[in-house]
């Protein structure tokens, strides 16, 4: 297994199968444990990310790291990617390139079997299951998409901007322990 997931984050780092593969300082592969039970599947890195080849570094990470510690899972049980590996200029996501990556994100999820997806925001969820209802409609509640659990939150950065989207951002993170808690191993 952990030859299979360096071959993959050797080849996701020197891909150039699209654009944003020659505008990229670093793809941005993966944060976490290799064996996660949740992982946190966010949108495009952003120039943070993009800087540090990790990623949630940025404002969105520190209040998405503030809610796994909220929500007692550690480290060893997180994981944290991106729908898009590299980041798209002026952070426009490009549907073309998450078309052309998403083999990458379905590498990933194949070798790391979570328990749970937490698909954060529109465009994560329309990766994880693309027949979801909006947002808004899902965010906070468990799901199943081709035999894969997942509980959407709306995206960390939505968060940040708005006060009635951060209010919505903590009573998810609420439903989400409880679905947590009584499955904790
Ligand atoms: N940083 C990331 O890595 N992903 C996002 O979706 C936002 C910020």
């Amino acid at each position: 297994m952990q030859a299979s997931w360096d071959r993959l984050t050797q080849e996701i780092r020197s891909c150039e199968k699209c654009p944003l593969g020659r505008s990229r300082t670093n793809a941005v592969v993966y944060r976490g444990a290799l064996s996660p039970r949740v992982v946190f599947v966010g949108e495009a890195p952003g120039a943070e990310e993009d800087r540090t080849g990790q990623p949630f570094v940025g404002r969105s990470g520190r209040l998405l790291d503030r809610a796994i510690a909220t929500l007692g899972l550690p480290d060893a049980e997180v994981g944290i990617l991106n729908v898009l590996k590299c980041r798209p200029p002026g952070n426009r996501f490009d549907r073309a390139a998450a078309r052309t990556c998403r083999p990458y994100l379905d590498q990933q999820l194949e070798i790391l079997r979570p328990e749970l997806l937490v698909p954060l925001g529109a465009r994560a969820l329309a990766s994880v299951d693309p027949t979801a209802p909006a947002i808004l409609g899902v965010a906070g509640q468990p799901r199943t998409a081709s035999g894969r659990s997942y509980f959407p939150l709306v995206h960390p950065a939505a968060a940040l901007r708005s006060r009635r989207l951060r209010e919505r951002w903590e009573h998810d993170l609420h439903a989400l322990e409880r679905w947590l808690a009584p499955r904790r191993a």
